[in-house]
């Protein structure tokens, strides 16, 4: 039987059960945020199971696509290694939305698979959910009872809750299931082992084709489980692994499905399948990913840089490399394959036939390029090896290779074991991590592939001698953040200092003939200087000739070389014992943390700030050793930083003192700074101290900037002689009239305790609304409850505009069981408020005015 005819029978079939077939949804996901790619039968009726959406169909059965390549499902790597995981695959199932359950499921797959489909019971085991006691569930004798009508019993397994409890996410139906299993081994084979000891262990002929699911609960948020209303089936079956058994091969590939891609992917390679293992796995994976690439694109997922599109670009990168690899394909040839995968499916999924042209396009494209930085990558390996001789190669040249040429870190290791090299593994995921925390820290920045203009060079920097010079641009790439667009630019060589070492990247412009082009930035990745731009220059080819933007790179200068006179000031007046532990520096400000106990005196700072200074005026001129061998740079007592890779041969930066390795630029001589002023000193972390500090004209600008504060202050002090006396004075006055006020106060609140005393006195419950600060009757009313146990009071205020209520009450009431503190709670909530307090006296605050009458009317009927 075909495939076709395979799926048109399985289709066939539950139709004549009353099934309703539908058509496979798209195998790409648009607005789920859980999930990107359909990975089930079931993920298109998942609103029905939930709930949310009527069923329109009491039975359905279809087709499906389905891709697994990411999240909960992901088999990618296995695939091509093994024999029946695919990244997309169909998946078969039927479907009953609270009409039929166990006993027609069980029925029903069984019918198909052993009467329609004719194979053969001994071959079969089915497996059923055996309980859990953390659940408090019982093992599913329903549907144990079932299958003894079908199946004998020592074929019927009990399987756990990871295997025969299904959960379509932490909430939600859920239920026990029951998988079909087939042994398509050997008879010796099936002789020695039977073959329900192999069920669920990953033998690849004695596999899982069909799951049942009997979604029976539902699962709260807390975790419990409660019975559903109207249970469901929801069964999956694979529909590449039925065409296996039923063709009696050992493989899906061997099946109709995949053979005429295998054999034309042999052709073309001018290979046999099944002579050679890793020529056989390479043809499994392109023959697979080709189907998923095609997939994707005819469902609107095209590859590229961002989530979805990322996936697929990768899978088909993945197809790429193993053809240029192991089956020696050097030019384009996936897209190749698209006629043959569109005349065997086109006719069960027309979206394919309709946008094979498009298909065959964009991989085609996709290729390209890819195949370009894969052999710029070999071409760059190749050099690294005849360069050194140490046999290791090492992590952050393997993450280069993976990062700017594609190259996955498993095709790195073949290709150094290949000439008898390792990689430094630890290196390279180290390089991955630092990765991962950058792009989370760029969130969302799309990059394109590298285009090249020229011939690879590897570009020099020679900013340190000029600013200005002829550059080619060798390659460039569009970058997109947000709702930005940019372009990189790689040149031969360049003035242009790419951030790096704390020192900010340069800007300037580069112009040919009478376009200019603004450099915006620029940045190291990895060991590439690259120049960002809004706009490519019309002519990509021409020579350029690039200029630094010189003051603005002259005053980052001087703050790069005050950093320096700064690490050396903080040892000579701290102690030795301060280290950098990072530095920033750019056109407006130097920042420098380094490790130290306690916050600066004045006196320090001062010193340290004088200490700078001297040195700035002492001009010292730069010394500078471009490429010093490491072991001389230390005998000179250059300081190197914790943490930080250095190679054999160093840079290293001196004035008289100061000496430290180093690759950022500076000032010719001392003199250039001008001038070094501390703006503040504070802690980062523990054991952490940072100083930010300003030079030249930003250091004049901060002084001006003290002095015009000065300025403003004598004036409102009308130029006094004696300005801190002045304020001294005011400080005092202050004080004064603050002690009066508080007087004023308590005579006012005496005056109060006697007015309430007469009211008391007349009728002990008193309700009142008065004007004024309610807190500062508290010793008043404290006083006055002493002396009266029979008295009760509410009062209220709109003091400030805000409501506010206190509650006191005389000893009696207390005795009585009453409670002011419940009591302005209570009654608190009609001013939209709370409070709370002791038994005797409590007050409540609120938002809303209008209730305040409301809330006194509720504490005073709580009093009585
Ligand atoms: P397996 O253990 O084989 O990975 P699974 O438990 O992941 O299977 P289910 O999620 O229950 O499988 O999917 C239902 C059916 O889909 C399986 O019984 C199997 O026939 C098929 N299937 C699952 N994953 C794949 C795959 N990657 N390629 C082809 N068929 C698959
Ligand atoms: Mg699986």
């Amino acid at each position: 039987m075909t495939s076709n005819e395979i799926r048109r029978q399985f289709l066939l079939y539950f139709e004549s059960k009353q099934h309703h077939i539908v058509p496979s949804a798209p195998m790409v996901v648009k607005n789920d945020p859980t999930l990107m790619f359909t990975n089930a039968g079931m993920n298109q009726f998942k609103d029905i199971f939930l709930g949310n959406a009527p069923a329109p169909y009491p039975r359905v059965s279809d087709s499906q696509k389905c891709l697994r390549v990411s999240g909960k499902h992901n088999d990618l790597e296995e695939v091509g290694h093994d024999t029946y995981h695919h990244t997309m695959f169909e998946m078969l199932g039927n479907w009953s939305f609270g009409d039929y359950f166990k006993k027609e499921a069980i029925a029903y797959g069984w019918e198909f698979l052993t009467e329609v489909m004719k194979i053969d019971k001994e071959n079969l085991y089915v497996t059923v959910f055996g309980g859990d006691e953390k659940e408090g569930l019982e093992m599913d004798m329903e549907a144990y009872n079932y299958w003894k009508e079908h199946i004998s019993e020592d074929r019927i397994l009990r399987g756990s809750k990871k295997d025969n409890f299904w959960e379509m996410g932490d909430q939600g139906p859920c239920g026990p299931c029951s998988e079909i299993h087939v042994d398509i081994r050997d008879a010796g084979e099936k002789a020695r082992i039977p073959g329900r000891d192999l069920v669920n262990k990953d033998n690849p002929q004695v596999i899982e084709i069909w799951n049942l699911v009997f979604m029976q609960y539902n699962r709260l948020a807390d975790g419990t489980l409660v019975p559903l209303k109207a249970k469901h089936i929801d069964t999956g079956m694979g529909f590449e692994r039925l065409c296996m058994v039923l063709q009696g091969k050992k493989s899906n590939y061997d099946t109709d499905v995949f053979q005429p891609l295998i054999q034309e992917i042999a052709r073309k390679a001018g290979k046999t399948y099944g002579q050679e293992e890793e020529a056989d796995i390479a043809m499994r994976v392109c023959a697979d990913h080709l189907r998923a690439v095609s997939f994707s694109i005819a469902d609107g997922q095209l590859p590229g840089n961002a989530k979805a599109g990322y996936v697929i670009r990768r899978i088909l990168r993945r197809a790429v490399r193993y053809g240029y690899t192991f089956l020696g394909f050097k030019e384009p040839f996936i897209n190749t394959l698209v006629p043959t995968l569109v005349g065997q499916m086109g006719d069960q999924f027309p979206e394919l036939k309709q946008q094979k042209e498009l298909i065959q396009h964009i991989i085609l494209e996709e290729e390209l390029s890819f195949l370009k930085t894969l052999s710029n990558g070999i071409i760059r390996f190749e050099k690294y090896i005849t360069d050194r001789n140490d046999k290791v190669i090492d992590g952050a040249f393997a993450f280069e290779l993976f990062d700017t040429y594609g190259f996955p870190i498993d095709l790195t290791q073949l290709m150094a074991a290949e000439k008898g090299w390792t990689v430094d593994m630890a290196g390279f995921e180290k390089g991955l991590q630092e990765q991962k925390q950058r792009s989370r820290a760029a969130a969302s920045v799309d990059t394109d592939d590298w285009v090249n203009v020229h011939p690879e060079v590897e570009e020099r920097f020679v900013g340190y001698d000029t600013l200005a010079t002829d550059v080619e641009i060798v390659r460039y790439r569009k970058v997109k953040t947000k709702d930005k667009e940019f372009f990189q630019l790689v040149f031969d060589q360049t003035p242009f200092y790419g951030e790096s070492g704390g020192q900010a990247g340069d800007k300037g412009t580069i112009s040919v003939n009478n376009e200019v082009t603004p450099i915006l930035d620029t940045k190291k990745e990895n060991n590439l200087i690259v120049h960002l731009v809004a706009k490519l220059p019309s002519d990509l080819n021409a020579t350029f000739h690039a200029e630094v933007d010189a003051e603005r790179r002259h005053a980052t200068e001087n703050n790069h070389t005050a950093t320096h006179l700064l690490h050396k000031a903080l040892r000579t007046v701290l102690g030795t014992h301060v280290e950098q532990k990072g530095s920033s520096v750019d056109n407006t400000r130097l920042r420098f943390d380094f490790s130290h106990f306690a916050k600066l005196t004045k006196e320090e700072i001062r010193e340290v700030e004088r200490l700078v200074n001297i040195d700035i005026r002492r001009n010292i001129p730069l010394e500078e050793h471009r490429a010093m061998p490491i072991a001389e740079a230390q005998k000179l007592g250059a300081m190197a930083l914790f943490g930080e890779k250095y190679g054999e041969f160093v840079r290293v930066v001196k004035y008289a003192e100061s000496i430290e390795f180093c690759g950022g630029t500076h000032v010719k001589a001392t003199g250039n700074i001008g001038s070094f002023k501390i703006v503040y000193e504070t802690a980062v972390a523990a054991g952490m101290r940072r100083i930010e500090a300003v030079t030249g004209e930003a250091a004049n600008n901060l002084v001006n900037e003290y002095e015009d504060q000065l300025d403003a202050l004598k004036e409102m002090f009308k130029n006094p002689k004696d300005l801190t006396g002045a304020i001294q004075k005011l400080q005092e006055e202050n004080a004064t009239l603050q002690a009066q006020i508080e007087k004023f106060q308590q005579q006012q609140a005496e005056t109060i305790r006697k007015e309430f005393e007469q009211k008391v006195a007349a009728n002990p419950i008193v309700v009142e609304r008065i004007d004024g600060d309610i807190n500062l009757l508290r010793n008043a009313m404290l006083q006055l409850r002493n002396e009266h146990p029979e008295m009760a009071l509410v009062l209220g205020s709109g003091f400030g505009e805000k409501p506010s209520l206190m509650v006191v009450l005389g000893q009696q009431h207390v005795d009585a069981g009453k409670n002011a503190a419940n009591i302005v709670r209570t009654a608190g909530k009609e001013m939209q408020g709370g409070g709370g307090g002791q038994p005797f006296l409590a007050t409540a605050g609120g938002k809303n005015l209008e209730g305040l009458k409301k809330a006194m009317d509720v504490a005073l009927s709580m009093i009585q």
